[in-house]
This record gives C-alpha cells, structure tokens and sequence, in this order.
C-alpha cells in the first residue's frame, strides 16, 4: 500500500494521464485478486468501503430494481445488524420481511425456508458464517432453493471470505459481500461481487455521482485501500488451508480445556461451524466479569453492543438461550497469529477467574 501514498498518488480515474494509470492499473490487478479468491470475473467485483456498504447496496439495491417482480424479502435472525437494519429501513418503506427462525444449533429449518417463499419473493439473504457463534448454514441446498423459486441469493460472508475457499460457482451464489479487515487487510474497504450471468443481476445505485465501478457506487476509488484488499486477498489464497489446519487444531484445544469447567457448554452447531471461532456460556457467570479481568486478551461478549447496557445478544436470543446464559456467554475467535501458548494463557486465566 506504501507506494500509493506517496509516489503513486494518481486518481485511478484520471484517463488522461500517468499518474492515473498507474493507479488505475494497481486498481484492476486489486480487482483480479478479488475475483480470484471466490472465483468469479473481475467484471463481478465492485469496491466497498466494507460489508455494511456492500449489505445496503445489496439488499436495497435489489429490492428497488425488482420492484414489478415482488415485494418479499427472506432472511434470518441471527443475521448480523447490518443485514436486520436494512431489512428493517425497507419494512418502513413497505417491504415484506420474513426473518427465519434457528433452532438451538443456531441452523434454520430447509422447510420453513420453503414455506415462506412466495411469488412475490425477490431476495433470499443468508450469512456465510456467523460472526457471533461461527455457524454456517447450508448454503448450497439454501441456494438450490432459492433459485427453483426464481429469487436471487445474497450471501454476506464476511466472516468466511479469506478463511475458507470460497467458490460462488460451485455455491451458486448471487451477490456476496467482503471485507478487508477480517482477513488482515485495511480497515474501511471491501467489496461486493454481483453476478453477470445465470442469471444476470443488477442493482439500482445507492451512491449517485461519478458513476464509478459501473455507476453503482460513484466516489473516488480508495486505491490504497484497494491495493491492500488485493494483498490480502492474494496471500490468503495461498495460506488459508495451512493457517485453517493450525487455527481449528488451537481452536479444539481451547474448547477442550475450557469445557472442563461446571456449567460450560459451546453455543451452536459444532458441526457447522467456522473453525476459528468459539463460543462459550459459562453459567451464571456474568461474562463482563470475565472479560474485564483479561483486558489484554481480546474477546468479546456474545452482542457486539458497546453501549453501557448490553443488550442480550440477538443471535444466541434467536437460537433459544435464556437472557442469563446469554449474558454468560463469550466469544472466542482465533486468527493466523494466535498460538499454543496464548491458548494456555487464556485457558488459565479464565479458570483462575471462575474458580474464584
Ligand atoms: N457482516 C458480518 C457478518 C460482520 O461480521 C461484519 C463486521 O463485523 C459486518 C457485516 C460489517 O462489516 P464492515 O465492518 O466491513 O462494514
């Protein structure tokens, strides 16, 4: 990214010089590593500032171009908040939302996905891989349907793009939304692959202007940015299966160590799950409690709410948990640089802590 800072300073959408071209140049290389990684054409790929951007391109952008087609929009409640808001912010324009149900495993139910698709559906939106617990619905048989119903699916994989081989052929997936920072690219980029063919998608604009990246999203590319997603996108390529096998090796260790403890279980399919995270009730044990006494460790509380009151967390609420064990809960997620010996740390903090 360094060069594009300093020297290479162009505006890759400058035509008519050098300056631009370089970048411009830097911009579509970044633009194949993208579509590399999930396999798609470089043409399916659009820059984001990151996958909240990328979720309200795609849900409101389907939702406003398919208008004659329906009104019905499928998704689920353990989806993260960026999908529900927007869900929500297009109920209030009329909208039809259905929010699925999970069972205690944190997966949704195949037939009721089929009950509740109408003619009037449009848009079936399903994560990849939860951010909260790691569990990954069956996206392939999801998508199957989706399709036999005439509907586009949007996968928001955040969680998984860079950790798992990706494949939105094989998956046969619509639209899917990444971001840099979740696999150690730059904070504040991402992108949004949209499929070209079979069948062909598009979107209505959410950013008017310059009509840049196709006239979907106009402003001045973050080439910056953009040069470190592609990095990112390009090593993880080449490490993900390496790094997987490590990380879910860790990941065991630590579950096995912790579910020693009285009262302890693991929220969610273990099953389906993404191999880095965890996450663990340890019963009427205030999570809080934990959490504060480790402040050099960085976990998080089942919710992601940051305010002084945290709200159980939307997610392990959806998969049937009681407020308490909600509150007990902590998420654990394991990255490239996580190692033997901050497991053990961990491991004997949290049980010092509890025992007391
Ligand atoms: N979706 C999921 C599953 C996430 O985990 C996150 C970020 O935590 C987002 C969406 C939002 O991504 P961004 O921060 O790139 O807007």
């Amino acid at each position: 990214m360094l060069p594009y800072f300093t020297e290479k300073f162009g505006n890759a959408s400058s035509r008519t010089h050098s300056f631009g071209w370089l970048a411009d140049d830097a911009v579509q290389t970044a633009r194949q590593q993208v579509a590399d990684l999930i396999n798609c054409s470089e043409q399916e790929v659009i820059f984001t500032s990151g996958s909240t951007e990328g979720i309200n391109l795609a849900i409101k952008g389907v939702w406003e171009n398919y208008q004659s087609k329906g009104n019905h929009i499928i998704t689920i409640k353990t989806e993260h908040k960026a999908v529900l808001d927007t869900c929500r912010a297009l109920e209030k324009k009329g909208a039809e939302i259905t929010y699925l149900n999970v069972d205690r495993e944190g997966l949704i139910d195949l037939q009721e996905l089929k009950s509740a698709m109408r003619p009037s559906t449009i848009l079936v939106a399903v994560m990849y891989a939860n951010n909260e617990t790691g569990v990954m619905q069956p996206l392939k048989e999801i998508a199957d349907i989706v399709h036999e119903g005439g509907c586009i699916f949007f996968s928001d994989a955040t969680q998984a793009v860079g950790k798992l081989n990706i494949d939105v052929q094989e998956e046969h997936i619509d639209i899917l939304c990444l971001s840099a920072h979740k696999f150690y690219g730059p904070k504040g980029i991402g992108a949004l692959y949209i499929r070209r063919r079979d069948p062909r998608v598009t979107l209505f604009s959410q950013i008017d202007g310059g009509g840049h990246e196709r006239g979907l999203r106009s402003g001045t590319l973050n080439v910056t940015g953009i040069v470190g997603l592609g990095k990112a996108c390009d090593i993880a390529k080449s490490e993900m299966w390496d790094d997987a096998v490590r990380i879910s090796k860790l990941r065991t260790r630590l579950e096995q160590l912790l579910i020693e403890l009285p009262n302890t279980f693991i929220n969610g399919s273990t099953k389906n799950r993404l191999f880095n995270t965890t996450n663990i009730c340890f019963q009427e044990i205030r999570s809080e409690n934990i959490i504060k006494k480790i402040p050099n460790v960085a976990v998080a509380m089942g919710s992601a709410c940051t305010s002084a009151i945290a709200e159980p967390s939307h997610v392990l609420k959806a998969m049937g948990l009681i407020d308490e064990d909600s509150y007990s809960s902590i998420r654990f997620s394991l990255g490239k640089y996580t190692t033997e010996e901050e497991i053990k740390e961990v491991v004997e903090l949290v049980k010092k802590i509890i025992n007391q």
